[in-house]
């Protein structure tokens, strides 16, 4: 469902990303780790293209992303975000948070809005927070609304951008259930997450990012036991 072809991208003089081809399947679980600043976020904002590149093509469901990102619409509408910050509206009420888009975007009736809304808000556990504001809950909370949020999209693809690691301890888990449920129902996911229990238990690829290249991929099992690079064994003995 995703191609990502000869990416590359400059920030500036800084080569940012290198030549990164990767190609995820209808329901796959991908979970993309590496060093700070090896590309991580950069990679998956060029999915839905939040970032702009120079070179290198990414098709998601046969829509073609050039680096003159002319179907980006297109694209987005396919993908859902949930970021590190959860990027909520304050002033809107959790509910009010869910309708937006549908309603704005996809001129769904408000009343239809809210009742998808409170469908999304049951799957991820938080119905009984609807109208509270973002300001009420907490970050766990928080982060499920960014996920049912995302969710009332209907998008084929969710990516996730370090999703629990603005969160308490207590609240991580949670929140990786919520990731965890999707992915069982069946989501396409591409998670950019230091969390290697989740990815041990989820993903059914691991890719390695370092210095903006994709150094290895594979599965987890042989990621975490026989990794083949010398930086991913780097990296692991400095996380695990
Ligand atoms: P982290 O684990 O810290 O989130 P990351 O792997 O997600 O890191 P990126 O955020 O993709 O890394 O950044 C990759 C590199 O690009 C970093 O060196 C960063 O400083 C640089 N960079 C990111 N955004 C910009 C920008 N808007 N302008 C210039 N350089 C940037
Ligand atoms: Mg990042």
């Amino acid at each position: 469902i995703i191609r990502i072809e000869k990416l590359n991208k400059w920030f500036g003089a800084f080569h940012v990303l290198r030549d990164i081809d990767l190609s995820v399947a209808r329901r796959e679980r991908i979970v993309i780790c590496g060093p700070s600043g090896s590309g991580k976020s950069t990679l998956i904002r060029c999915i839905n293209a939040l970032e702009e590149f120079q070179e290198g093509t990414v098709t998601v469901d046969g829509i073609e992303l050039g680096p003159n990102l002319k179907r980006v619409d297109e694209v987005r509408r396919e993908i859902g975000m949930v970021f590190q910050s959860f990027n909520l509206f304050p002033h809107l009420t959790v509910l009010e948070n869910c309708t937006l888009a549908p309603i704005w975007v996809r001129n769904m009736p408000q009343k239809e809005a809210e009742a998808a809304a409170m469908r999304y808000l049951e799957r991820v556990r938080i119905p009984e927070q609807a109208h509270k504001y973002p300001g009420q809950i907490s970050g766990g909370q928080q982060q499920r609304v960014a996920i049912a949020r995302a969710l009332t999209m209907n998008p084929k693809v969710m990516l996730f951008d370090e999703p629990t690691s603005a969160l308490d301890p207590e609240m991580v888990k949670e929140v990786l259930d919520t990731i965890v449920d999707l992915a069982n129902d069946g989501m396409t996911m591409l998670v950019v997450t230091h969390e290697m229990g989740f990815a041990r238990e989820v993903a059914d690829r691991v890719v390695f990012m370092d210095m903006g290249q994709v150094i290895e991929v594979n599965a987890p099992d042989e990621f975490f036991s026989h990794p083949r690079h010398e930086r991913t064994k780097l990296f692991l003995s400095q996380i695990l």
